[in-house]
């Protein structure tokens, strides 16, 4: 044994404060102490590398709580506190502590609380003092002064997909073993910019990511430097705090850790127009699929992503094949459980009238009347064949109504059509049809894409829009781009 002793925990939630659906605590499905171990440790996770390396260094850990959400609306402010209290108690009662390691997103907003993972570890290092405090973020964490303040260094995810959760955790938590020990002393410094780039081209294996990542690698092979990372940033949570920023830590080198940040935000900076992707208007993408020599073409509501945090209830779309008479097309999906009841009182085979979707929020277009034919009522399970595959799916009861030609499936719960299971659970073949709509903002490209001959970003509006236009926001900074010209 090393003879140190760690707190560990997590808290992580990547808020959309225009969402009207606010997140609780049960929604976190926290685990508590050894359960976190039991569950976590041998994954992938980020916590999952702390215990690997506090296991083969000897390091006692005590796990706190670990709480994780899917995107939505703001943490309630009880729920927020219980968490940070959960943390401090812990702290409190361990007594001697050498270290403290948290895995958190760093877009997280409580009511009352609007920079949460700030506040949080202010209150951490108020008890623990010079105790060394280290977070593994999201790369898509929001950087507030309040957070930098109140940490030893940083470690945010280099890659989007996020798979080096795992890795950034032994990162994190092999520094947080070489401070205790004395070897090195980390600092760090951050550089915010002024622009809030949508999230559709922060991918790291393509666009603009790809070089910014290469000059952080390439500066992090400088002496004294441990680790240098880019927050693009989360545009859905409208705080103080919104914008890009990067990060450098080093030992015991402010300065150099500051110059760093310096240098490589002025090149995220000049290369901010490349976060720009077009979208296509709804009119122009529904005449240019029905126009199309042959289908399916691909219609992405990308604005309406239930993996993003949206309802994906949302109805512009809808409305504008109806008004151009599309047909043949199959649409995935519109969440409306009260639709699906009506559906299955009236049966299959007969007819209804009756309004459907953007029932969650103001977002997502109008509630549309349409007068449909139920053709077929599932209990909506079905097992995934793409992606995750071997994975139970459960959107609930479903039915697919059919309004002239265009086939709608309507779920009980929300539902991102990754894997084109969902068409045919339901009785549609996806590869028959020349339209296919798909609530979803890029995962649905590895199965659709080699059997769609055309796929269309469509500007419907909805919470997880790239079109950022499409929000009122009152407290990001301004000016920023690419609302404003800064500079
Ligand atoms: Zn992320």
């Amino acid at each position: 044994m090393s003879g140190y002793q760690v707190i560990i925990g997590m808290m992580s939630h990547e808020t959309i404060t225009f969402s009207t659906v606010k997140t609780t605590l049960s929604d976190f499905r926290p685990m508590y102490g050894q359960e976190i171990v039991e569950t976590l440790k041998g994954t992938r996770s980020g916590i999952g590398g702390y215990i690997d390396v506090f296991d083969r260094e000897g390091v006692e850990y005590i796990p706190t709580i670990a709480a994780g959400a899917t995107p939505a609306g703001e943490l309630r402010n009880e729920d927020f506190w219980k968490i940070v209290n959960y943390i401090k108690d812990a702290i409190n009662q361990a007594g001697k502590i050498d270290g403290v390691l948290l895995a958190l997103h760093g877009a997280m907003v409580a009511e009352g609380a609007p920079e949460a993972e700030g506040t949080l570890l202010r209150e951490v290092k108020e008890i623990v003092e010079d105790t060394p405090v280290i977070v593994t973020l999201d790369l898509h964490g929001l950087i507030s002064g309040s957070l930098i303040d109140n940490c030893d260094a940083v470690f945010g995810y280099d890659t989007n997909p996020h798979i080096d959760m795992y890795e950034r955790g032994v990162e994190a938590a092999e520094t947080l073993v070489k401070t205790m020990k004395g070897e090195i002393k980390p600092t760090v410094a951050h550089r915010k910019l002024p622009m809030l780039p949508p999230t559709i081209n922060q991918r790291t294996a393509e666009g603009p990511m790809v070089k910014l990542l290469e000059t952080a690698r390439q500066m992090e092979t400088q002496p004294g430097v441990l680790n240098v990372c880019l927050f693009p940033a989360f545009p859905y949570a409208d705080v103080q705090r919104a914008g890009s920023a990067v990060v450098a830590v080093t030992d015991n080198d402010p300065e150099l850790a500051q110059e760093l940040a310096d240098i490589l935000g002025e090149e995220m900076w000049s290369l901010r127009n490349e976060f720009l992707k077009p979208l296509t208007p709804i009119a122009e993408a529904v005449s240019t699929a029905i126009n199309a020599p042959e289908g399916p073409v691909v219609l992405a509501d990308v604005a309406d992503n239930p993996g993003g945090g949206a309802p994906g209830d949302g109805t512009e779309i809808l409305r504008e094949l109806l008004r151009q008479d599309a047909t043949n097309t199959g649409f995935a999906c519109i969440k409306d459980p009260e639709a699906v009841q009506k559906a299955i009182e009236i049966g299959v085979k007969n007819t209804f009238t009756m309004k459907i979707g953007a029932k969650t929020d103001g977002f997502h277009g109008e509630p549309l009347e349409v007068t449909g034919t139920v053709r077929t009522i599932t209990d909506g399970r079905f097992i995934h064949k793409a992606m995750a595959v071997g994975v139970p799916a459960d959107v609930g009861r479903t039915a697919v109504i059919d309004v002239n030609g265009i086939e709608i499936i309507l779920t009980e719960r929300s539902h991102a059509p990754n894997d084109p299971e969902i068409y045919r659970r339901n009785g549609i073949e996806p590869t028959d049809k020349k339209i296919l709509v798909l609530k979803s903002r890029g995962h649905f490209r590895a199965a659709y894409e080699p059997f769609s001959k055309q796929i269309i970003e469509v500007d419907a509006p909805g919470l997880t829009t790239p079109n950022l236009e499409w929000f009122t926001y009152h407290n990001i900074p301004r000016p920023i781009w690419p609302f404003d010209d800064p500079k």
